[in-house]
């Protein structure tokens, strides 16, 4: 059996689901898991609601409506039978969180974001199972939630995977025998059965989770892009398309912020040596970037760009040298303030990092820090990760920059970086 996963920009509208249903109907009738995300921007549009929600602000209702009404307008126009059980199932789905609204919003904030933006994938799930039937392919819906089990860390649940792979293994295997069974990626429950979601764009690692626990032969992401590329087309006028990946190497470059897949995804299908690939859409027939242990030949050299840096150079006020007991406790205020290391060095009495731009998390960081070290900070920096770097690489991406941090290992370069002035 083989698992495919759909996102987001593969379905936003109803030329995208009739693409996607050709891609599978050509796969078969049977032995298929699909996996979808929830269609185009609706994430964003259910988070925006979940905020105004928690927030208690006017403008909720009208922001569901219009969620409502984009997905009727679709469901109208793929179903000429009003009849359709389709009209119901997804007004239900909807009443649910309508319910929620009418309440004051007195729960942890966490948990209500997870109630009300995984209504997404529920409904754009429905719809494609029933546009399936429609056409006659014998489509089977299954709520994510019977099988992916989780903690309740709301908006970044960790899946408890013992539970997750029984649950699949017991009842999935029977479904596919009879036809494509149908799914949502990004949410599971805990075990009080409240919904939860594994963090956003979190749909490719639910994809792999099924994968890993039905040892499925491939896993397959339907992207807008040909395959995984050496650099982010936003970046780069000429971007190569990388044929073939090791595992290895496609976590690292996820790891230092390839968009193309999320980080977690890789691991599950490799400790299965389950072969993942990442294919376009819209071009089908091509062949994509195919990711496994096949030893592969040199990879070209690929870019990772992450805009809006801070470098944040921290030294002790003492003037003592950075050593272990100065690192941990470093470490430790940067892990109580949720800030992610891009990218480190240390020298004597100084370490420096480069962190996300996130003005209220970096102000409460530095000033937890103020209070036994000396911060100097530079905004507006950029990070340019090179995998498989060569001077030529790094001149190319350096013309008219000023680089304030150079870090390199054998393989990888990372280097923060502005415009000269
Ligand atoms: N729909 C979710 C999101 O946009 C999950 C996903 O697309 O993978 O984050
Ligand atoms: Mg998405």
């Amino acid at each position: 059996m083989q698992v495919y996963k759909f996102g987001g920009a593969s379905i936003k509208n109803i030329e995208g689901i009739k693409n996607v249903t050709q891609i599978i109907q050509s796969y078969g009738t049977k032995n298929l898991l699909v996996v979808v995300s929830a269609m185009d921007k609706t994430t964003d549009r259910l988070q925006e609601l979940a905020f105004a929600h928690i927030n208690g602000d006017e403008n909720q209702h009208q922001l569901l409506e219009n969620i409502k009404a984009f997905h009727f307008d679709i469901i109208g126009k793929l179903f000429p039978d009003t009849k359709n059980p389709v009209y119901n199932d997804v007004s239900n789905t909807f009443v649910e969180i309508e319910w929620l609204l009418e309440e004051d919003a007195e729960d942890s904030a966490d948990y209500l974001y997870d109630q009300i933006v995984s209504i997404g994938e529920l409904v754009s799930s429905k719809i494609i199972a029933a546009y399936l039937n429609q056409q006659g392919t014998f489509a089977i819906w299954q709520d994510a939630r019977n099988y992916i089990q989780t903690d309740n860390n709301y908006r970044e649940a960790n899946v408890q995977w013992d539970k997750t792979t029984q649950a699949i293994q017991k009842q999935l295997p029977n479904y596919l025998e009879q036809g494509i069974v149908l799914t949502q990626g990004f949410i599971g429950a805990t075990s009080e059965n409240f919904t939860s979601t594994l963090g956003r764009e979190g749909s490719d690692y639910s994809a792999a989770i099924f994968s890993a626990a039905l040892d499925a032969e491939k896993m397959t992401i339907w992207k807008d892009v040909p395959g995984v590329l050496n650099a982010d087309p936003k970046w780069f006028d000429e971007t190569e398309k990388i044929p073939q990946l090791s595992y290895h190497d496609a976590i690292e470059l996820t790891y230092y912020g390839a968009t193309v897949i999320h980080p977690k995804t890789i691991k599950p299908v490799q400790n299965k040596s389950i072969p993942l690939y990442v294919r376009s859409f819209i071009h089908p027939e091509e062949k994509g970037t195919e990711i496994s242990s096949e030893a592969t030949t040199i990879p070209i050299p690929s870019f990772i760009f992450k805009v809006n840096q801070v470098l944040l150079s921290i030294s002790p006020k003492d003037f003592s040298f950075i050593i272990e007991e100065n690192l941990s406790h470093i470490f430790a205020i940067l892990h109580k303030n949720k800030v992610k290391v891009n990218t480190m060095l240390n020298s004597a009495i100084s370490f420096s990092v480069s962190v996300d731009e996130d003005d209220s998390k970096i102000e409460r960081l530095i000033n937890d820090l103020s209070a036994d070290f000396k911060v100097k900070y530079n905004k507006n920096m950029e990070l340019v990760t090179i995998r498989y770097y060569n001077q030529q690489t790094i001149d190319r991406v350096t013309t008219d920059k000023k680089v304030w941090l150079e870090v390199k290992s054998r393989n990888t370069c990372q280097m923060v970086m502005k415009n000269r002035d």
